[in-house]
C-alpha cells in the first residue's frame, strides 16, 4: 500500500473529526517517527505533548508489558496490589493528600468540575444548584458538552448546545476581570491553563498565576490549574505553576503521565476537596487500572531520573534563541516556555502556515498548525542539544524555502 492508500481508507471509514498531516506513521523511538515507507522524522509535536518521555520509552515498555502479563484491569470493585503503590508514589511526587485517576484529560476536566462544585455546596455552603465556575477566554479543556460549555471558540462548541451552566467567562491574562468576576459569592472555582496550550502557546505575563491565586485565596474560591499539557517536565519545570511558585488547589493532569503509552489522567487535591466526594458518587471503570498504574509511576520516574524537566529548559531556552535569529517575514513572534513552544506566522506570497508544516513534513520534521497561522513546536523532553540542532537546521532550511 501507498501512503495515499492508507490516507484514502481512514478517511472513508473514519469520521473527519480530524484534518491530519498527510503522512502515515509506522515506528517511534525517542525523538524520532518512521512513515510506512522507512522514512524518519523528528517528532516535533509528541502527540500533543503525551509524549514527554520520548516514543516508546524501553522502561516504560517494560512497565507496560509486564504489567500485561501480570494483571490489566480489577475495576475498582476490588483492590489491586499496584493501585496505592502509584498513588503514594503520585501525591508524593506532585504534594497533595490524594488523587482521584481517571483516564482521558476530558475525564480529569469533569472530576475537577465536579469536585469544585460539590466542594462549594459541602464546605464553602453555596446555595444548591448556583455554584459557578471561572474560566478563561480562548482555553482548552477538552470535547465533552459540559468543557465545550466553557469554550469561546466556535469550532469546538457551535452547533453543540444546549450548553451547560454555571460557567463565568473572562479574558486570559486579565487580573481586573478576574477581580471582578470573583465577587460574585457562587463562585467555586477558577479554572486555568498556566499557558495556553491549543490557543497557540498563549504565555501570560509574569505575575498573573500568582495574582490570581491571591484573589482566589482572599474569595475563598479554588484554584484550579489544567496542566495536562504544561505539566511534568514540559516547561521547564515540574508544573508551569512552579514558575510563580503556585500550589493549585486542584491540579489536573494526563497526556504525559503515561509518556503516550495509554490514556492515563488524574486529578489532585488535599483532603478537604477530595473527600467530598464518597463511595459511589464518581468513578471510571477503567480509572487507576493496574497497567495504567505501572505505566504511570514508570513515566513519572522517567522524568525524576532523566531530568527531564531541566533538559526542557535548556533546550528550550536554545530553540527560541535560534529561532529568534531566523529573518523571514513569515515569522512573526517565536514564543514559548521550556519546550512548548510555537512560532506565530504571517501569510505570504499565498502560502500559509500549513505549507510550511508540509516543507518541513518533506525535510525531516514533523509538527502542526493550530489555528491555521501558529505553528507548535513542542519535541519529547528527552531530546539532545546534537538532536536539537540537527531540528534546529531543518526549520531554518524550511524557511528559507518561503
Ligand atoms: C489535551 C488537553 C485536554 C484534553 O485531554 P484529552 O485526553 O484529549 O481528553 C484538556 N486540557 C488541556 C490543557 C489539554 O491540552
Amino acid at each position: 500500500m501507498r501512503p495515499e492508500d492508507y490516507i484514502t481508507r481512514e478517511g472513508k471509514y473514519g469520521a473527519h473529526n480530524y484534518h491530519p498531516l498527510p503522512v502515515v506513521l509506522q515506528k517511534g523511538e525517542g525523538v524520532y517517527v518512521w512513515d510506512v515507507e522507512g522514512k524518519r522524522y523528528f517528532d516535533f509535536l509528541s502527540g500533543y505533548s503525551a509524549l514527554s518521555q520520548g516514543h516508546c520509552h524501553p522502561k516504560i515498555i517494560k512497565a507496560l508489558t509486564d504489567q500485561a502479563q501480570q494483571l490489566t484491569l480489577v475495576s475498582r470493585a476490588f483492590h489491586a496490589d499496584v493501585l496505592g503503590e502509584y498513588m503514594e508514589f503520585a501525591c508524593k511526587f506532585f504534594g497533595y493528600d490524594k488523587l482521584l485517576p481517571m483516564n482521558t484529560g476530558a475525564e480529569a476536566v469533569e472530576t475537577a468540575l465536579k469536585l469544585a462544585r460539590r466542594w462549594g455546596y459541602r464546605v464553602k455552603g453555596i446555595a444548591p444548584e448556583r455554584a459557578k465556575i471561572i474560566v478563561c477566554s480562548e482555553n482548552f479543556h477538552g470535547r465533552t458538552i459540559t468543557i465545550i460549555s466553557m469554550s469561546t471558540d466556535p469550532s469546538s462548541y457551535a452547533d453543540f448546545g444546549p450548553y451547560t451552566p454555571g460557567f463565568i467567562k473572562v479574558q486570559y491574562n486579565n487580573v481586573a476581570e478576574l477581580e471582578e468576576a470573583l465577587k460574585d459569592p457562587d463562585v467555586v472555582g477558577f479554572l486555568l491553563e498556566p499557558i495556553q496550550g491549543e490557543a497557540g502557546v498563549v504565555v501570560p505575563d509574569d505575575g498573573y498565576l500568582r495574582a490570581c491565586y491571591e484573589l482566589c485565596r482572599q474569595h475563598h474560591v479554588l484554584f484550579i490549574a489544567d496542566e495536562i499539557q504544561t505539566g511534568i517536565g514540559r516547561t521547564g519545570k515540574l508544573l508551569a505553576c512552579d514558575y510563580e511558585a503556585v500550589h493549585p488547589d486542584i491540579l489536573i493532569l494526563g497526556k504525559a503521565l503515561s509518556g503516550g503509552v495509554t490514556p492515563v489522567s488524574a486529578v489532585f487535591a488535599n483532603d478537604e476537596i477530595m473527600l467530598t466526594i464518597a463511595p459511589g458518587e464518581h468513578g471510571s471503570t477503567y480509572g487507576g487500572n493496574p497497567l495504567a498504574a505501572r505505566v504511570a509511576i514508570a513515566a513519572l520516574e522517567v522524568v525524576r531520573d532523566e531530568h527531564l524537566s531541566e533538559n526542557a529548559f535548556e533546550m528550550g531556552a536554545l530553540f527560541r534563541s535560534e529561532m529568534e535569529r531566523i529573518d523571514n517575514p513569515m515569522i512573526k513572534q517565536v514564543r514559548g516556555k521550556g519546550l512548548l513552544n510555537a512560532i506565530v506566522t504571517e501569510p505570504r506570497g499565498g502560502k500559509v502556515a500549513w505549507d510550511i508544516c508540509l516543507a518541513l513534513k518533506e525535510n525531516g520534521l514533523i509538527a502542526k498548525p493550530t489555528h491555521d497561522h501558529i505553528i507548535r513546536f513542542t519535541p519529547p523532553l528527552v531530546i539532545t542539544r546534537e538532536q536539537m540542532m540537527e531540528a534546529v537546521g531543518i526549520i531554518k532550511d524550511t524557511f528559507a524555502q518561503f
